[in-house]
């Protein structure tokens, strides 16, 4: 297997994948017998969560990929002197995943995202790729939920999961449960990817992401997102002030950081620092 490079962005991990790269990846993975492999799909939101929260700043480290999911870190990455070959959107992804799945015979599960949402996500593919098998189940992540979601997702004999619970609780939660999931070889955080492919939200016009301006665009469409979207200039801000430094985390965080493992990491990637 070719190895990727990976790079930080304050202390988080990006790795260089394109598309292709990834879903080989997947593939190899869907093929072995090496358990569950966590994807995050990384944009400035969560490099700046991970400043405070250690809990997901670890989970980060022990994701097998993480991609570039959003334009601002493929600015960053170019700020700091690297380069990154695509953003690797879960949006993106899950079409792509959708025709594999159809073709190679693999079954994904939908969790998450609104009443409906995922359903009608999954309408969308099947009618796409008639062929693809998507089980869904819309609950939250209580934990009183849980045990329910679990058997439901181990019934259903999926091998690659999707989680909407938006960032960080949906890789939390895949991190949580992780043990739980004998059957599943791929699993990862797609944030609002099932409403934007059920048409629920409208994504950015082409001209706007290359612009790098699809966060206006949400910002227009849903304007209830203002508060959060402050994290961005702060990202900005953040990466060019430590831009000369390693790998800095502004967190004052409450436990010191726990180790995290390494064996992937070092199997798969390359560091740049
Ligand atoms: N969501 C959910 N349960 C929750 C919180 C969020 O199902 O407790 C869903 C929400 O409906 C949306 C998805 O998580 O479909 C992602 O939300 P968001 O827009 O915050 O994600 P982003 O794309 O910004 O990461």
């Amino acid at each position: 297997m070719s190895q990727s490079q990976r790079l930080r962005i304050l202390g988080v991990p990006i790795d260089a994948y394109t598309f292709e790269m990834w879903l080989a990846r997947v593939e190899a993975w869907v093929n072995e017998d090496s358990g569950l492999h966590p994807i995050c799909t990384v944009n400035p939101e969560f490099v700046m969560i991970a400043q405070q929260r250690t809990d997901f700043y670890n989970v980060l480290q022990k994701a097998d990929i993480c991609l570039a999911d959003g334009a601002g870190i493929l600015l960053a990455a170019k700020w700091l002197g690297q380069a990154l070959p695509e953003r690797v959107t879960g949006t993106d992804s899950l079409p792509k995943l959708a025709a594999l799945a159809a073709e190679k015979g693999w079954r994904l599960f939908f969790l998450g995202a609104g009443p409906g949402v995922a359903e009608a996500a999954a309408e969308k593919l099947r009618a796409a790729y008639p062929k693809v098998q998507i089980t869904v189940n819309s609950g939250n992540p209580t934990p009183n939920e849980a045990e329910a979601i679990i058997e439901d997702i181990n019934r259903s004999g999926a091998n690659i999961l999707l989680v909407a619970y938006g960032a960080p609780t949906q890789d939390l939660w895949i991190d949580r449960y992780r043990e739980q999931l004998p059957n599943i070889k791929m699993a990862m955080g797609v944030g609002g990817a099932f409403d934007f492919v059920a048409g629920i939200v409208p994504r950015a016009p082409q001209w706007m992401r290359k612009l790098y301006l699809e966060w206006l665009f949400r910002l227009i469409r849903q304007p209830r997102r203002w508060k959060r979207m402050l994290r961005l200039p702060l990202f900005v801000v953040t990466v060019l002030r430590f831009r000369h430094e390693p790998t800095p985390r502004l967190a004052k965080t409450i436990h010191p950081l726990t180790p995290t493992p390494q064996s992937s990491e070092g199997e798969n990637h390359r560091e740049i620092r």
